[in-house]
């Protein structure tokens, strides 16, 4: 198995310490996925990783929700020999655009880049349905749920990450004194 966490740190892509997010909440860290698959090479590790977890589900499609599904749809479909297909907003709904389509023979994995509540896995699992396929699965390089993304489908992961965040008034970090950072900022 590939150390995903070295290689998230290794890119950038992975920071921990003590941040103030834009929200104005803490948090121990976070994560920027796409700092690590602007790297062609760790894109193709992480997506043939993914892939080899979801290969028993015999996939005929990969669909991905834009913008941050895609590149890891496209790596997993790769490592599984299958078509890679992306939904979009249009008017603030999820869809198939640009021709894509799905049939009912059709046996679909969604993939994302990062797993949080589960809430955009769910929206694109009704894309595949409505276009009539069977959503067999679902697939992240990282599950931030915390184990509550319940989806009626299995779902698996390459590493479970678990980044709290903090009102700063109950910030643990905060109450140890340790400093707090802009995430991007260096040291
Ligand atoms: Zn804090």
């Amino acid at each position: 198995m590939i150390d995903v966490l070295s290689l998230f740190r290794q890119s950038g892509a992975l920071h921990e310490g003590h941040f103030r997010l834009s929200s104005g909440l803490h948090s121990s860290g976070y994560l920027q996925c796409a700092l690590v698959l602007q790297h062609p090479a760790h894109a193709e590790t992480l997506g043939k990783a993914l892939g080899d977890l979801l290969r028993d589900l015999n996939v005929t499609a990969v669909l991905s929700p834009a913008l941050g599904g895609l590149i890891i749809g496209h790596e997993v479909a790769r490592a599984l020999g299958v078509r890679a297909i992306f939904a979009e907003r249009q008017d603030t709904v999820l869809t198939l655009r640009r021709g894509f389509s799905l049939s009912d023979a059709d046996r679909v994995v969604i993939i994302e880049d990062v797993v949080t509540t589960g809430g955009s896995t769910r929206e694109t699992m009704v894309v595949a349905r409505e276009a009539g396929a069977t959503v067999v699965g679902a697939g992240s390089i990282v599950d931030r749920s915390g184990g509550a993304a319940s989806l009626d489908v299995p779902f698996r992961s390459l590493v479970a990450l678990s980044l709290p965040t903090y009102d700063p008034a109950a910030c643990p970090m905060c109450a140890a004194g340790t400093p707090v950072t802009k995430p991007g900022s260096r040291g």
